[in-house]
């Protein structure tokens, strides 16, 4: 805590149960990603509470930079979702598909290596000249040659 940093809260603004916050200070918090420590601003938490009108008793547990990675993946998972549902896709869909295949895979939100390995196969056949196909085929080696060895 930075007690310097004090700013007062206004409790009318507040989504609360029993206590409302009375006041917001600088705090120290470890990322829950990446274990690096940040800082969640007296600021920032004003305008979770009072502007967004978050539940007072949420906690900020990601640092700003893996808050920012968490929403890329959500919509990338989203878009990944919805084009894996259609039958037919042009070349520039399944180059998206891929392209969110690797991206969710690098960052653990995809982990089913069949599936992967189908639309890589896909991929291979109708995009083979596409620079995504190259590395999600690379992505998926890695893995394999990752899990023979553990
Ligand atoms: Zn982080």
């Amino acid at each position: 805590m930075f007690p310097e940093s004090v700013i007062l809260g206004d409790a009318s603004k507040q989504n609360y149960a029993i206590y409302p916050r009375r006041y917001y200070v600088d705090v120290l918090r470890e990322c829950r990603t990446c274990r690096r420590p940040f800082i969640f601003f007296a600021r920032e938490q004003r305008y979770w509470f009072e502007t967004l009108h978050f539940f007072v008793d949420a906690d900020c547990v990601l640092c700003p930079s893996c808050r920012r990675d968490s929403q890329v993946i959500r919509r990338r998972l989203r878009r990944y979702s919805d084009l894996r549902r259609e039958s037919q896709l042009t070349d520039a869909q399944l180059q998206s598909l891929v392209d969110d295949a690797t991206y969710l895979f690098i960052h653990g939100a995809l982990r089913d290596v069949n599936s992967l390995g189908q639309l890589k196969n896909r991929a291979v056949k109708v995009i083979p000249e596409y620079v995504g196909t190259t590395r999600l085929r690379e992505v998926l080696a890695n893995a394999k040659a990752a899990t023979r060895a553990a």
